[in-house]
């Protein structure tokens, strides 16, 4: 089996999907890896430590992809990478299937059969190779750092000889994977974090955190969660308590981190203009929703706007790429575990009736096969 990595090409994503650990991992698994010249550059890794590990390091695109059994990536191939891939070749990234339609399409016309790490069922089985927790964990934190960052005030209450510096209040909205390590980050550098969610689960999960929950507790709420463990999309009645709830929070905080998602559907407007107006000078906001459409009303994509009255919103895309090296190195993991779903004794046999491999298949035998992504 011959697997390749080639460098990522989208705009400002700075992961890999190979670290010279996994190599040494799929060589292991009887493969022959092929590294594509830079494709570690964003994540500090040369291409000298890809060779050491084993891999051969291949100048030119097309000469990585010619002939290779399985491309490696973070996020989909480009069309000129998909056009290189030879018939029936296996494709494994984060192809953001939902939206990346185009991508899905020259998959399919390629004859490729491509997976989506981010279908991968949430199943215990499949634990390992859950790239949505593993990113989401990274984000979390990083979404704090750069909360910290442009918040013009210290995070822990600090007494000194010329007086106390108060303690920053920190309110995290969405607390599934990245909220919670956001509140768990939030809580190490000193602040006072309050958090919210709509999934019952997330509030023991919150406190256990040294953290307070703070929700709208009624019938709905009860039912929020499905049964893969994702939030629903709440209605109209719900919401509007919930924005009532967050105008009298919001104003006494000094930092607000929204990682609010629903799967397949654009992200829940968390944060109005008029919370935001709300808020003191020099507050902050880091809105994690930003690339599904955002939780906060002004949030802009890749930008950090200031609100009249002095707010910051922080609104990068790819968290997770601004702690790239770690990024990489948990995706790369988690992309071993999932060919070992594939490769039996140096050998491929795909079989498409496996519960993780069934769930995250786009594409196969010339046509997309996913029925969310088809509809
Ligand atoms: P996600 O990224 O889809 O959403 C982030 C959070 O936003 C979720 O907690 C969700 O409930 C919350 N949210 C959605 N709409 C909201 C609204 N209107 N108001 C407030 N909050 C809202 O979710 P996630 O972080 O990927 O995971 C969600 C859950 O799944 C977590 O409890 C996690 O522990 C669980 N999980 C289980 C497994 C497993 O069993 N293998 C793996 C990963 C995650």
């Amino acid at each position: 089996v011959t697997i390749a990595a080639t460098r990522e090409r989208r705009e400002g994503e700075t992961r890999c999907a190979v670290t010279p650990e996994t190599v040494k991992k799929l060589i292991a698994l009887g493969a022959e890896v092929r590294v594509e010249a830079g494709t570690g550059a964003g994540s500090s890794i040369p291409d000298q430590d890809y060779a050491e590990a084993g891999a051969t390091v291949v100048a030119d695109t097309k000469a990585t992809l010619s002939g290779a059994d399985i491309l490696l990536k973070v996020r989909g191939p480009t069309a000129q990478e998909t056009s290189a891939l030879k018939p029936g070749a296996i494709v494994v990234a984060m192809l953001d299937a939902w939206r990346e339609k185009e991508t899905v399409k020259a998959l399919a016309g390629a004859g490729a059969t491509a997976f989506a790490m981010e279908f991968v069922p949430r199943i215990t089985r499949a634990q390992v190779m859950d790239v949505l927790s593993s990113q989401a964990n990274l984000a979390g934190y990083r979404a704090v750092i750069e909360a910290a960052n442009a918040y013009g005030k210290g995070f822990p209450m600090m007494m000194t000889a010329a007086g106390t510096v108060a303690a920053a209040k920190v309110f995290v909205m969405g607390a599934g994977v990245a909220g919670l390590q956001a509140v768990a980050t939030a809580r190490r550098l000193g602040a006072v974090v309050t958090a919210t969610d709509v999934r019952p689960a997330a509030k023991e999960q919150v406190e256990s955190l040294g953290a307070k929950f703070i929700a709208v507790e009624d019938e709905e709420f009860k039912a929020a969660e499905t049964s893969g463990g994702y939030a629903k999309e709440m209605s109209d009645a719900y919401k509007a308590k919930q924005a009532e709830l967050t105008a009298s929070h919001i104003t006494k905080q000094d930092v607000v981190i929204t990682t609010a998602l629903i799967p397949g559907r654009p992200a829940p407007r968390l944060v109005t203009a008029a919370h935001v107006a709300s808020m003191k000078p020099g507050s902050v906001i880091v809105d994690l929703a930003i690339e599904n459409g955002g939780n906060v009303e002004g949030a802009k994509l890749n930008e950090i706007v200031t609100t009249p009255n002095g707010v910051t919103i922080v609104g990068h895309a790819n968290l997770p790429g601004r702690i790239a090296a770690d990024a990489s190195a948990l995706y790369a993991r988690n992309l071993v575990a999932f060919l070992g779903l594939m490769i039996k004794d140096g050998a491929l046999s795909v079989d498409l009736e496996d519960e993780i491999l069934k769930a995250a298949v786009v594409t196969h035998g010339g046509a997309v096969v996913h029925e969310g992504v088809k509809g």
